[in-house]
C-alpha cells in the first residue's frame, strides 16, 4: 500500500480544523490529444495548458449553460453564505481543505459568474467577491471540481437546495470544452461507444467469461444456471456494470441475478453492444455523451426484441436511468408497459421474495453480520420502487430477507444523509488515490463504530464504484478488502434452487 496520511476514525464525528491548501496539489491527469479527440473536444497545444482564445470560449460556454439550465442560474444567484453546507462534504471532513467546503467549491465558478454576468460584479467586483477569469483560476477549478463526487449530500442541508453536483458538472464540461478534459473519464467513454463497455471487453471475451461463469456455478451448486448473451426474444434485457463480469465482489452479484432469474423462470439476456450500465457522461457533465451512451441500450433492446429492461447494481447508472433514460432515449413504447421502465434488479428480487418465489436459507449468511452502505446516487438522486423513501427500505428488506444478522450504521451517515464512498463522480482513478482515501473517512468511521458496537463484519452495497472503492480503501483503515459485498451476493448465498445439492446427496448415498 502506498504511504498516505490516513485520517483518524473516532467514536463521534469531529469537524476538522481548516488546513488552507491541504489538497491544492490534488488533480487528475489531464486528457491528452487522443482522448480529447475521441470525445470530440478541442485539443490543447500542450497538455494541461490553455489555447489562445480560451477565455472567450469559457465565458461563451458559461453563458450558454446559464441560458439552457435555469437551475445553474438559480444556484449562481441564490447562495446566502449561511454556512449550513460547510461541514457536510466528505472531502472537507477527510482533508480539512477549506476549498472542499461545498460553498467554496461553488464559489470558484460563482465568482467568475459575478464578474462577467452581474452588474455589481462588472462595476464593483471586490464588493461582491467577483474575480477575473485567469489561468490560475481555471487551474484551481480543474483541481477542486475534481474533488467533488457529485454526491449531493451538501444539497440535503442547503436551505435553498443548491446542488453543488450540478455546478461541478457544468464546470467540468466547460473545462473539457476548452481543452482541459479529465483523462480517466475521457479514456473510458470512447470504449463504451466503440466496444460496448468501460473495460473495452470485446464480445468473444464476454462469451468466454459468461460460459466460464455457468460452469463455475454448476460445479458449485449442481444446477445449470444460464448467463445468456445476445439471446433474441428473451423477456428481459439486463444492463449491468462491466465490473460485474470479472471483479470481486461484483461478479458474485451477477451470479445472484442469474439465480434469481432462474428461480423465477423468466427468460433474460445480456447484450454485447450494451454490456455496460455505467454512463460516465454524467460525470463529465455532458448530456450529448450521456444520450449517446443511453441510446446503445435502446438499440440493443429493439434488436433483441425484449419486453423489459432491468439494471444491475450500479449507483450512477441507475441515477441516469431513473432520471433520464426516457428523455435521453425514449419513448419506450415497444416495451411492456406493465412494468417500470427501467426497473432496478432489487425491485425484481424484492417482488420475487414477496411472492414467495425464492427458496431462501438465511443461515447460509450466518458467518457474516451485515450493514448497508446507501450509495449516494441511489439515496439522493433517484429512487427504487414506487414509494417515497423506498430506495432505503427495499435494499434493507432484501438483505434482512436473506441474512439473520443486520445492523444499520449511525443515522447521520445513512439514508439521505449517507456519505459518498469517496470514489464516485469520475474520481475512481489511481491518480486521485490520496483524495479517495481521505474522502472515505466518514464512511470508514461509521463502519468502524458499528463493527465495534454490534460486531458488524461486512458492508453490503449496490454500486459498482462503491464496491471497487471500498475494496481498495478498506485496508488503509485496518480492515480487509473482502469486507465489502454485493447485495445480490447475499441473495446468491441464501437462495436454494430446485435440484441444488442433489448431486452431492446422491454421492453421499452411494458412499
Ligand atoms: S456534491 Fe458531494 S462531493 Fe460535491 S461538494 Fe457536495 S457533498 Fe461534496
Ligand atoms: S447551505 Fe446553501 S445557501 Fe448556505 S452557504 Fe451552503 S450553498 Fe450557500
Amino acid at each position: 500500500m502506498a504511504d498516505y496520511e490516513i485520517p483518524e476514525t473516532r467514536e463521534f464525528p469531529i469537524i476538522p480544523s481548516v488546513v488552507e491548501g491541504a489538497m491544492a496539489h490534488s488533480k487528475p491527469f489531464v486528457a491528452g490529444a487522443e482522448f480529447q479527440t475521441d470525445m470530440g473536444f478541442p485539443v490543447a497545444e500542450e497538455v494541461g495548458e490553455l489555447n489562445e482564445g480560451w477565455k472567450e470560449n469559457f465565458l461563451d460556454l458559461l453563458k450558454d449553460k446559464l441560458g439552457k439550465y435555469r437551475s445553474l442560474q438559480v444556484f449562481m444567484d441564490t447562495c446566502v453564505k449561511c454556512g449550513a453546507c460547510t461541514d457536510k462534504c466528505h472531502y472537507f471532513i477527510g482533508t480539512g481543505d477549506a476549498k472542499n467546503m461545498p460553498v467554496a467549491r461553488q464559489d470558484l465558478l460563482r465568482k467568475v459568474y459575478r464578474r462577467y454576468f452581474t452588474p455589481a460584479g462588472k462595476f464593483f467586483p471586490k464588493l461582491v467577491g467577483a474575480v477575473d477569469l485567469t489561468e490560475d483560476v481555471v487551474k484551481e477549478m480543474y483541481s477542486y471540481y475534481h474533488q467533488c463526487s457529485e454526491c449531493r449530500r451538501c444539497a440535503v442541508f442547503c436551505p435553498f437546495g443548491i446542488d453543488t453536483a450540478e455546478v461541478t458538472m457544468a464546470a467540468r464540461d466547460i473545462l473539457a470544452q476548452i481543452g482541459m478534459g479529465q483523462k480517466y473519464s475521457n479514456q473510458i467513454i470512447p470504449k463504451v461507444h466503440k466496444i460496448g463497455n468501460n473495460l473495452g471487453l470485446p464480445e468473444p471475451a464476454l462469451v468466454d467469461t459468461l460460459e466460464g461463469l455457468e460452469e463455475e456455478v454448476e460445479e458449485d451448486i449442481g444446477v445449470k444456471v444460464r448467463y445468456p448473451l445476445d439471446e433474441k426474444g428473451a423477456e428481459i434485457l439486463l444492463v449491468t456494470p462491466s465490473a460485474d463480469f470479472f471483479a470481486e465482489p461484483h461478479i458474485d452479484g451477477l451470479i445472484g441475478y442469474g439465480k434469481v432469474f432462474h428461480a423465477t423462470g423468466v427468460t433474460w439476456t445480456l447484450s454485447s453492444t450494451a454490456s455496460e450500465a455505467a454512463n460516465f457522461g454524467l460525470f463529465i457533465g455532458n448530456y450529448e455523451h450521456m444520450r449517446k451512451i443511453s441510446l446503445r441500450i435502446r438499440d440493443a433492446a429493439k434488436e433483441l426484441g425484449v419486453k423489459r429492461i432491468i439494471f444491475g447494481e450500479c449507483g450512477h447508472a441507475w441515477r441516469v436511468a431513473y432520471n433520464h433514460l426516457n428523455t435521453l432515449a425514449g419513448p419506450w413504447d415497444f416495451l411492456d408497459q406493465n412494468y417500470p421502465i427501467p426497473q432496478h434488479i432489487l425491485e425484481y428480487t424484492k417482488d420475487a421474495l414477496d411472492r414467495n418465489l425464492l427458496n431462501i436459507d438465511k443461515s447460509e449468511n450466518d458467518h457474516m453480520t451485515l450493514t448497508f452502505h446507501d450509495s449516494c446516487n441511489v439515496a439522493r438522486a433517484s429512487r427504487i420502487g414506487e414509494d417515497v423513501g423506498s430506495q432505503f427500505t427495499i435494499p434493507r428488506e432484501v438483505i434482512k430477507a436473506v441474512c439473520n444478522n443486520y445492523h444499520d450504521m449511525s443515522a447521520d451517515t445513512t439514508h439521505d444523509q449517507t456519505f459518498c464512498c469517496g470514489g464516485g463522480g469520475g474520481l475512481l482513478t489511481d491518480d486521485l488515490m490520496e483524495l479517495r482515501i481521505k474522502g472515505a473517512q466518514p464512511r470508514m468511521e461509521a463502519l468502524t463504530n458499528v463493527s465495534k458496537d454490534h460486531g458488524v463484519t461486512h458492508m453490503a452495497a449496490i454500486c459498482a464504484i462503491c464496491k471497487s472503492q471500498f475494496s481498495k480503501v478498506l485496508p488503509y483503515y485496518g480492515m480487509t478488502m473482502d469486507q465489502i459485498v454485493s447485495v445480490h451476493q447475499l441473495v446468491s448465498n441464501a437462495i436454494i434452487l430446485e435440484g441444488q445439492g442433489e448431486e452431492n446427496e446422491d454421492e453421499d448415498e452411494a458412499a
